[in-house]
Order: C-alpha cells, then structure tokens, then sequence
C-alpha cells in the first residue's frame, strides 16, 4: 500500500483506526456530497445524487480529501410532483444537513465541501448553513453549485448555454454511466425555457428538462463529447476547492 495515500478515501469504507491515522494529521479536508431525487429528463432521478458523488471519487485524491456519504434525499421544489421524485421539508433538511456538517467537525476536519448536486431552495439552505455552521465550529466550510459554477466549461465544450437534465447535466451524467441516459425516449418538446425572475411561474413545472436560454441546451448524447465535459468540470472544481483552502490558509482562517 503506498503511504502517501489511505487505503480508501471513503468515509463509509475505512476503520476508526486508520481514520484516527489520518485525520486531522494528514488529511484535513472532507468532500460531502449532496443531492435529491428528482425528475431529470431522460436522465435518471438520481441525477443529483450520482454526479456529485462520482465528482466527489474523482477529485478527492487531487484535493487531499476525504469523501464523507452522500446525503441523498433532499429538498426538491417544483419539480417534485413528477413519478419517483420526492422531498423532504426544509425545516427537517435544515436541521440533519446541519448536523451531519457540525459531526464532520466535530472528526477534526478544518475544511469542510459540500459538493451539492441540486439547485433552487436547497441551494439557499446550504449557503446559510455554512455561515452558520462555519461560526460556530471553526471549520472552513465552502459550497460548490457546479452546474452554474462550470457554466463557462458548457459554453466552452457545447457552444452554448445549458440547464436543468439539459445538455451540460445529460452528459455529465453519461460519462459516469450511459446507461443512466435513455436517449431513446429524448423529445426535444420535452424542454421548456427556464422563466426569467418575474415573468411567470408554475407548480409543477410542465417539464423536467429546463433551458436557462431559449433554444439552447438541448442534449445531444455525444459521448465523447459528455467525456471531455467530466473531465474540464472535475478539473474547474478541484481547482476551485484547492485555490479555496490556500487562499483561507495564506489569511491565516
Ligand atoms: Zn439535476
């Protein structure tokens, strides 16, 4: 076994002894991924569960970091009255996310990502809560929205702007498991241009898939293109977090 590395990165995977070996001494950093189950499309409900622990495996060596379990239920909104969707109160959400971010550092890690897969409500919630949280325990705590984060790299690799289950997040998903993506019950009438703050709203949203721009985003189930697109993300997030913890380390946080 190479020493420079822990037999696993996965919090659920390791002992409380080779934990105890690493963290805080050697490992200082903890990645926790969190989702909900929501309609994506033609892409898996799971979509915001999947991809941000599959980010979380892939860059957590990078970064120097453990990755703590997914939390994977989560709170939903518009999108939650479609088959297989679900969510969970805010005020319960709130409390448990927040628990599970003090327990963390409570188990010595400085700094604590929450690699968050799903946006709207839930997005609100977690930048609260690691203000919140960050106060009160000491830990550095940063949260990374990477679909918007990223919106750059879907410009860069689609030429255009994307969306919800839309062409960015179809093909994130897809570099992680083809089979996750049912391309062949794709209708591009299965879209709808995401409003604009103020123009109209609707509960339930009439579709899964949403485009921040009319007319763009559409997926186009590229493979190799969903390849390239995995990789530039990984690389913009583990960029991100690494610049992150130098910059609170070189203020002396
Ligand atoms: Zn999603």
């Amino acid at each position: 076994m190479n020493k420079a590395d822990p037999s696993t990165r996965e919090m659920e995977r390791i002992t409380w002894m080779e934990f105890r070996e690493w963290v805080p001494a050697k490992i200082k950093t903890v990645l926790l991924p969190l989702g909900t189950l929501e309609a994506h499309g033609v892409t898996a409900n799971g979509t915001d569960i999947i991809a941000p622990v599959a980010m979380a495996k892939e860059i957590a060596a990078r970064v120097s970091a453990m990755v703590a379990p997914v939390i994977p239920y989560g709170f939903t909104g518009i999108l939650d009255a479609y088959p297989g969707s679900f969510t969970v109160p805010e005020e319960a959400y709130r409390v448990y996310v927040r628990a599970v971010l003090v327990g963390l550092a409570r188990n010595k890690f400085k700094n604590i990502v929450m690699l968050n897969g799903h946006g709207g409500g839930q997005t609100a919630i977690l930048s609260a809560l690691a203000q919140e949280v960050g106060r009160e325990t000491n830990a550095r705590i940063l949260v990374v929205n990477w679909w918007s984060f990223c919106s750059d790299i879907t410009q860069d690799v689609f030429g255009q702007d994307g969306g919800h289950a839309a062409e960015n997040e179809t093909a994130y998903v897809m570099a992680i498991d083809p089979s996750l993506v049912r391309q062949e019950d794709y209708r591009p009438e299965m879209a709808t241009a995401m409003p604009s703050p103020n123009t109209w709203s609707a509960y339930p949203f009439p579709s899964s898939i949403m485009l921040y721009k009319e007319g763009q985003g559409f997926p186009n189930f590229d493979l190799a293109q969903a390849r390239t697109y995995f990789a530039k993300v990984n690389d913009k997030i583990a960029r991100l977090i690494e610049e992150t913890i130098k910059k609170w380390d070189l203020a002396g946080l």
